[in-house]
């Protein structure tokens, strides 16, 4: 059997990293066994449903690297086909036509809830219809009136659910328009999906689909239904709780890489390990592995494995997210070291993007102040000498590179019998306005030698007249 996954989301707001997850465990199921992964737009509710949403879709799980083998499909280009079904199971006498009013379903449940019963349609039409000339009907389904619908759900094991416990579901509306359980077993069958592998906020849907998907001749695929994400509080994780949608995380600096491991992570597990390469994830990924407990979204954890993963990125792939962010902020790359070299050095800095490229504006642009307690603590009186023989001897170099930039720092260290960090520092705010920068050899080379200079004069006459008005 070739395995068949599929993630169908409802284009109705933003991504959830919920609904990621999802789509990432039905993109690894079927990379594991080499199967199809399909992508569905279920975008039925077309007062929900929006292109922005639909566009969030594709660009959170481009950005997630989570390609479809086939999709997107569009149940608005399919509404023929449900037509066809539903007409498939009219004939074969397995739905009906139901002219019940909305009033006398409100009625009849009424009825039944002071009689203390759980309120459900009669079935009045199904034995014996009164075709009313002037309505529209609504097609209802069949539902079995006993047994029991029974699946092994490969997350939650075995669930039985009674037919006497399903009402017969109206699967076409009187406009004309299929209701979204029919759609879906239309879907799944057409598409022959062997795994429904979804957030199991569905599970109550599932029996009312597999009597329908059976009406309609098909299969049962696997199910497996995820339990939810929640928050901190344990309540399911919502807006309240801080950034949900997938794309903000993209905007708030986390590299794609991370997010898949630390969301593959949350509900699956493989013993203790924690961190998993790509090739990992598709040989070991199982439904066995799925936790049947929700599990807490944790922001710390996956900014650790974030800070994991800039660790151990290509420096390449580091330098082009760092240049998009600098770029969001105005920064003409142009204007300084190619950002590759810039990311391999503040890797070790850095917790997310968003945060190198904190660290490194100064590597493009010139800033107006400096961080006041690092100028306070360093750009003072005693630095000034240093700062002016390091100017002079690096404004001499002929080679700016980072051996010759050491050697003029080892000698003035000598000439001043002084440690490293007394001239280092107050050359770091000088350069950068911080006293936190990487090594200083490689950022100095990596600034460049005019800037270097200029930025060095700055200092050295930010100490002189603050020592001229304290006079
Ligand atoms: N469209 C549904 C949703 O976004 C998913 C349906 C399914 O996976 O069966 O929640």
């Amino acid at each position: 059997m070739t395995v068949r996954t599929r993630f169908a989301p409802s284009p109705t707001g933003y991504l959830h990293i919920g609904g990621v997850r999802t789509a990432l465990f039905c993109w690894l199921f079927a990379k594991r066994h080499k199967g199809t992964f399909v992508l569905r737009i279920e975008d039925t509710d077309r007062e929900r449903s929006t292109p922005e949403s639909i566009d969030a879709i594709l660009e959170g799980l481009k950005w997630m690297e989570l390609t479809p083998d086939e999709g997107p499909f569009y149940q608005t280009d399919r509404m023929d086909r449900y037509g066809e079904a539903i007409k498939e199971l009219l004939d074969k006498g397995m739905a009906y036509h139901c002219y019940c009013s909305k009033d006398e379903l409100e009625q009849e449940r009424e009825a039944q809830r002071s009689r203390g019963e759980k309120p459900r349609y009669s079935r009045k039409c199904r034995h014996n219809a009164q075709i009313k000339p002037d309505v529209e009907p609504v097609v209802r389904f069949k539902n079995p009136i006993d047994g029991a619908v029974i699946w092994d759900d490969a997350v939650k094991g075995r669930i039985v659910i009674g037919n006497s416990e399903l009402d017969d579901l109206i699967i076409c509306r009187p406009d004309g328009t299929p209701t979204y359980n029919f759609c879906v077993v239309v879907d799944d069958l057409d598409m022959e999906i062997t795994h429904v592998v979804r957030g199991d906020d569905h599970v109550n849907n599932t029996p009312r689909q597999i009597n329908i998907l059976r009406a309609l001749g098909g299969e049962c695929p696997v199910y497996a239904h995820v339990p939810m994400i929640l928050g901190a509080d344990g309540q399911r994780l919502s807006k309240r709780h801080g950034a949900v949608s997938v794309l903000e995380y993209r905007n708030l600096g986390i590299l794609p890489q991370a997010m898949r491991n630390y969301l593959v992570r949350l509900g699956w597990s493989h013993g203790d390990q924690e961190i998993f390469s790509y090739e990992e994830l598709c040989s070991l990924f199982s439904l066995d592995g799925v936790n049947r407990a929700p599990a807490a979204f944790d922001p710390e954890k996956l900014m650790w494995l974030n800070q994991q993963y800039i660790m151990q990125a290509d420096a390449r792939f580091l330098g082009e997210l760092l240049g998009e962010q600098l770029v969001l902020r105005g920064v003409n790359l142009a204007d300084g070291p190619p950002t590759e070299k810039v990311a391999d050095v503040l890797r070790e800095r850095a917790r997310n993007i968003v945060d190198m490229a904190d660290k490194s504006e100064y590597f493009y642009r010139d800033f107006d102040e400096y961080d006041e307690n690092a100028a306070k603590k360093n750009l003072r009186p005693v630095a000034s000498q240093l700062l002016t023989d390091a100017r002079q001897q690096l404004s001499e170099l002929s080679e700016w590179s980072c051996e010759k930039i050491n050697s003029v720092i080892e000698s003035i260290l000598l000439q001043h019998d002084v440690k490293l960090g007394k001239l280092a520092q107050p050359i770091r705010v000088a350069i950068s306005g911080t006293a936190a920068t990487p090594a200083i050899d490689v950022t100095l080379e990596l600034i460049g030698k005019e800037r270097v200079v200029q930025r060095l004069d700055h200092a050295i006459k930010f100490i002189l007249d603050r020592v001229a008005k304290s006079t």
